[in-house]
């Protein structure tokens, strides 16, 4: 494989055997999380450090993040990045507004010749994608699909065990498919009604601004000034009886739905994962049986959706374990 070039076909073969951890690393708009990986586990104590501003500086914190584990047992560095990645040469072809400046680096290149292990470099939904379809429990499933749900969605679709990317690495940006037709909500990528302008953190809000209008402070405690409600608002005001919260809660659902259903359709799943900071508010049996009833009955036949179980660590365990799974020992 071109990714693994630089390194002989022997050295490959004894890391392959050896079973040392990978150092699997999240680089995130605000932080930088690494941690060393095995067998789909975090074996270390997971280090952090603030995500610096500029391209220079984010290399400078990886180089001495990695310095501060034990490289001479590592059979490589996994990172996974916001942005899309070609996986092949490692460079990041396409930049979220987290990480200004950062589209156009050739990280592996960069990272390889400063750290002298091999790196593998990948979008960090699909990341945490590879890493929940590959625990144990869901490692025999045919396509899972990941979606996380925070400030934006993102999306990781595995199928047979493998990360499907794409044809020019952009497979799985699932927060962009178009769920309304009504020209109302501008995403954050400069389209119109993707499914993250609904079904995210913001979304959420956007839904609640326009449920709440007309509605008086004596209907709702959410009534309160304009540009100051949270997503923590809702959710602590919907727990507590709230009824106007409780509504937008529950549309919130059926926007998630949405997407949900889209994806069920084309891809046939046999699991969908949620996670995110938002997943720990869905109400899963709610969202099933909305999807459920929205689908054609064989695919709902098919459809599990569950929570995940390695939240926030599956792109510091998917970025790992893919250098220890693909990128060392290919599959023919
Ligand atoms: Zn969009």
């Amino acid at each position: 494989m071109s990714r693994a070039k630089s390194y002989d076909a022997a050295k490959i073969d004894t890391l392959a055997k050896s079973k040392l951890p990978a150092l699997g690393i999240d680089l995130g708009g605000t932080k930088i999380r690494a941690a060393a990986v095995r067998d789909y586990e975090v074996i270390t104590e997971p280090k952090q450090v603030p995500t610096p501003e500029g391209r220079e500086h984010i290399i400078e914190a990886l180089v001495d993040l990695v310095s501060e584990f034990k490289t001479d047992i590592l059979m490589g560095v996994g990172i996974a990045t916001a942005g899309i990645v070609n996986c092949d040469t490692g460079e990041i072809i396409g930049s979220t507004g987290n990480l200004p400046g950062w589209s156009g680096t050739p990280l592996k290149k960069v990272l390889e010749s400063k750290i002298l292990l091999p790196v593998h470099v990948e979008n960090d939904a699909n990341a945490a994608g590879y890493a929940e379809a590959r625990i144990e429990a869901l490692r025999k499933k045919r396509c899972v699909v990941t979606v996380t749900l925070g400030t934006g969605i993102g999306g990781g679709i595995v199928l047979h065990g493998r990360l499907f990317r794409g044809s020019n690495w952009a497979a799985g940006e699932v927060g962009h498919i178009k769920i309304a037709q009504d020209n109302k909500r501008l995403c954050t990528c400069g389209l119109i009604d993707c499914w993250e302008a609904y079904g995210s953190g913001r979304g959420l809000i956007m839904t609640a601004q326009e449920m709440l209008e007309g509605v008086t402070i004596d209907q709702s405690r959410l009534v309160k000034e304009p540009g100051t409600l949270t997503t923590y608002d809702v959710f602590s005001a919907a727990k507590e009886d709230d009824l106007m919260a409780k509504k937008i809660v529950e549309r919130w659902h059926e926007h998630i739905a949405h997407g949900l259903v889209n994806l069920a359709h084309v891809l046939n799943p046999d699991c969908f994962v949620i996670t995110g900071g938002l997943s720990e508010f869905v109400d899963f049996q709610l969202l099933h049986d909305m999807v459920a009833d929205r689908c054609l009955p064989r695919v709902a036949d098919a459809i599990e959706i569950r929570q995940s179980a390695i939240q926030g660590q599956a792109g510091i365990i998917g970025a790992a374990q893919f250098v220890i799974d693909e990128l060392l020992t290919p599959r023919s």
